[in-house]
């Protein structure tokens, strides 16, 4: 039999990635001759370490934070939101060249869209200005949304403005807008929102026990909302909590999670995810963790 194509998740600490559990199922569904596991690397040492897990024929990897600007550095080609936001979370080796994707942001999309949430009629409302709200808007203004940052730091919140705004595209859809405010003014804004997401960790389990905190008040929401949570310990936050006790619909952050999964293994494999293979490992394995 032909030696198996090696993929890995790199990062540090990475012994908790989840990432192993969800391709491995992927492969194993289809058969495909691949194996994943996770290994320790530094963004310091990133280049070292990845050639020396190319130099072992590794053709395809994962790259989790701090690491991803360097894994940005690293490769020789990248492509969208990895050229936008200087942020690489998939490389795969063709042909001696390395490749790099972000599939964040993407993979966002593409849940939204897989759950038929219109993405340029609706009003997203995006609560929190670090790495996953930068991912997340990216993707939604390079598909035409209409966004609403709410953070506590404004200035972190009109930096994402600015790398989105400034960065080169082939085309800028022209219903796309963005703006910010601060997370203590925006309460109207909040209760006004089509679509309401949670980029930012208030709500997680912290130490075994859940922090039960809600990023907003939660008297602003309505039964009218689509209510997201980027976090998944818990599988249901306080916010997803109340926000289903209204009637909205709910998703939290194994969505996230699995669909950026998803469009790596495509990019890497060149094949159809199976992703209800791979959101049934995923489960699985949060509910034993956990
Ligand atoms: P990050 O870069 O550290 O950003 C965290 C954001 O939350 C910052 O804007 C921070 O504000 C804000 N924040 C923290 N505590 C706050 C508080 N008490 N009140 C108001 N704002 C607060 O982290 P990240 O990588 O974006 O991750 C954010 C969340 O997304 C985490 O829960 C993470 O688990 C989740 N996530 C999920 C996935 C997935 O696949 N499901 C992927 C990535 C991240 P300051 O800048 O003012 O500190």
């Amino acid at each position: 039999m032909a030696e198996k194509n090696k993929a890995c998740v790199i990062g540090s600490p990475i012994e908790h990635s989840l990432s192993p559990v969800i391709h491995n199922a992927a492969y194993d569904h289809l058969k495909l001759n691949w194996f994943y596991d996770r290994h320790e690397v530094d963004e310091t040492n990133f280049n070292e370490g990845v050639e020396e897990l190319i130099q072992q024929d590794y053709v395809a990897f994962n790259v989790t934070m701090p690491g991803k600007e360097a894994a940005h550095n690293y490769c020789d080609i990248t492509y969208g939101g990895a050229s936008r936001l200087y942020s690489v979370n998939t490389i795969v080796v063709k042909n001696g060249k390395t490749h790099g994707y972000s599939t964040d942001g993407d993979g966002f999309v593409n849940f939204l869209k897989d759950e038929n949430i219109d993405l340029s009629s609706n009003h997203f409302v995006i609560i929190g200005s670090g790495g996953a709200a930068r991912s997340i808007c990216d993707a939604l203004f390079e598909n035409g949304a209409r966004i609403s940052i709410c953070a506590r730091n404004l200035e972190k919140a009109n930096e994402i403005i600015d790398t989105i705004k400034n960065a080169e595209r082939d085309i800028t859809n022209p219903h796309s807008s963005i703006n910010a405010y601060e997370l203590k003014n925006a309460d109207e804004l909040i209760s006004n929102a089509d679509v309401l997401i949670n980029a930012t960790p208030i709500g997680m389990h912290i130490d075994k026990e859940i922090e039960f905190d809600s990023p907003i008040n939660l008297e602003l929401l309505n039964s009218d909302q689509i209510v997201i949570d980027t976090i998944y310990s818990p599988l249901e936050t306080p916010l997803l909590n109340k926000a289903k006790s209204l009637g909205c619909p709910v998703y939290n952050g194994i969505y996230m999670l699995l669909y950026q999964a998803a469009l790596s293994f495509e990019l890497m494999t060149g094949q159809k995810a199976p992703i209800n293979i791979m959101r049934k490992a995923l489960l699985e394995e949060i509910n034993n963790r956990f």
